[in-house]
C-alpha cells in the first residue's frame, strides 16, 4: 500500500510517519532484558559511530513488547548506562509497547491483501513435523489455504514466497536468502496476542525513517524477513550493516543467560576503548583518560566500517565477576 494511505491511516493515531529528509537516520533498539553488557555496547557505539561519522541522527527505541521477557527497571538502567557513556540522542524515546494499534494497522493491511493469514498449528505440531530451517522449524504451510473448520487461529503469518531475498551488507557482504525453503510463513502476531518482533521492527524502522541499520549479526537472518516485509507494505529498505557478536571463550553469545556481566560504569573510557578494539579501531592508549567528549571525537574521526572484521562471532574477554559498576 502505498505511503500516502498508510499516513492517512495513521494520522488519526497521532502516531504519524516522521521523515525528516536527513539523509541518515541510525538507531540503536535494545530490548529491555537486563542492564547494558559489553555485546549490547558494542552495537550501540557501532550504530552512534557510523550516525555522527556520516553527519546522521541517532536515535533510541526501547523494544519493550515482549513483556514476559522484560526485567523490571532494565529500560530505564539501560538509558542511564548510555547516557553516562556519553550517548546523545535525537528525538524522543519510542517505546514499542505504546505502538500496538500501529502494528494492528499494518497487520489489517496484510490481512486485507492476503498476504497474512491466521494459523491454528500449536508449536508442538509445528516442531514434530517441520523441517529445520535457519531459525527454528519452517513451517509447513499447513494453513496456508484455511483453517480446519473446527479450529481457532492461535497466531497470524505472512505469506512468503520462492524469490531470493537479496542484499548487501555494509559489513558481512552479499547476503541471501529463499524464505519459502529456509524460514516459512512466519509469525507476525503471536499466540499470546504480542507482536512479533519482525512486524514491529520492520514498522517503527519505517515509520521512524531510519536509513541506517547497524546491529548484531545475530539479526543478520532476520534480515531477509524484514527486507520482504518492508516490500509488502510498500516501506524502503535501508542500508545494513551487521557487526560480530561478542562471545565469550566457549563462543556463547554475551547475554543474560550467558551471565554477561553489566558494563561497568567506572573507567568508562577504557571500557569504551575495548569496544573501538573490538570494532576494529587502533584507540592510543592514553585515549581511555582523555575524557569523554575528546574520546567521542577521536572515535568519530577515525571510524571506518570496513575495518570492522567480517565475522558473525568474535571472542572477547569476559568481564571479571568482581567488576563493579
Ligand atoms: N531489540 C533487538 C535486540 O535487542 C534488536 C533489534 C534490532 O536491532 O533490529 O536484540
Amino acid at each position: 500500500m502505498a505511503w500516502y494511505i498508510l499516513r492517512v491511516r495513521l494520522s488519526h493515531l497521532n502516531m504519524n510517519s516522521d521523515l525528516t529528509s536527513s539523509p541518515y537516520i541510525g538507531r540503536f533498539a535494545p530490548s529491555p532484558t537486563g542492564p547494558l553488557h559489553f555485546g549490547s555496547l558494542v552495537a550501540a557505539t557501532a550504530s552512534y559511530l557510523d550516525a555522527r561519522a556520516n553527519q546522521g541522527l541517532w536515535l533510541v527505541r526501547m523494544e519493550d513488547l515482549d513483556k514476559p521477557r522484560e526485567v523490571a527497571g532494565a529500560a530505564q538502567d539501560i538509558l542511564d548506562t548510555l547516557r553516562s557513556f556519553g550517548f546523545q540522542w535525537d528525538k524522543e524515546i519510542v517505546y514499542q509497547s505504546q505502538r500496538n494499534e500501529i502494528y494492528q494497522q499494518l497487520l489489517m493491511q496484510l490481512i486485507s491483501q492476503d498476504l497474512a493469514y491466521p494459523c491454528a498449528c500449536t508449536r508442538k505440531t509445528i516442531q514434530t513435523l517441520a523441517r529445520v530451517g535457519i531459525d527454528g522449524p519452517v513451517y509447513p504451510g499447513f494453513c496456508r489455504d484455511g483453517l480446519p473448520a473446527d479450529k481457532r487461529p492461535r497466531t497470524w503469518r505472512l505469506r512468503v514466497i520462492d524469490n531470493n531475498v537479496e542484499f548487501e551488507d555494509r559489513v558481512q557482504g552479499r547476503q541471501s536468502q529463499i524464505l519459502s525453503q529456509q524460514v516459512g510463513d512466519f509469525v507476525l502476531k503471536r499466540a499470546d496476542g504480542l507482536f512479533a518482533y519482525q512486524l514491529a521492527v520492520v514498522a517503527d524502522d519505517a515509520l521512524q525513517g531510519i536509513t541506517h541499520i547497524v546491529r548484531g549479526a545475530d539479526l543478520l537472518d532476520s534480515t531477509p524477513r524484514q527486507i520482504y516485509l518492508q516490500q509488502q507494505l510498500g516501506f524502503n529498505t535501508p542500508e545494513y550493516a551487521h557487526i560480530p557478536v561478542a562471545t565469550n571463550l566457549h563462543g556463547e553469545k554475551l547475554s543474560k543467560q550467558t551471565r554477561a556481566q553489566p558494563v561497568k560504569l567506572r573507567d568508562s573510557g577504557a571500557v569504551l576503548c575495548r569496544v573501538f578494539q573490538f570494532l576494529g579501531m587502533q584507540p592510543p592508549a592514553e585515549l581511555a583518560h582523555i575524557g569523554l567528549d575528546a574520546l567521542w571525537d577521536w572515535a568519530i574521526t577515525h571510524w571506518q566500517i570496513q575495518h570492522i572484521p567480517k565475522k558473525r562471532r568474535q571472542i572477547t574477554l569476559i568481564p571479571s565477576e568482581n567488576d563493579q559498576r
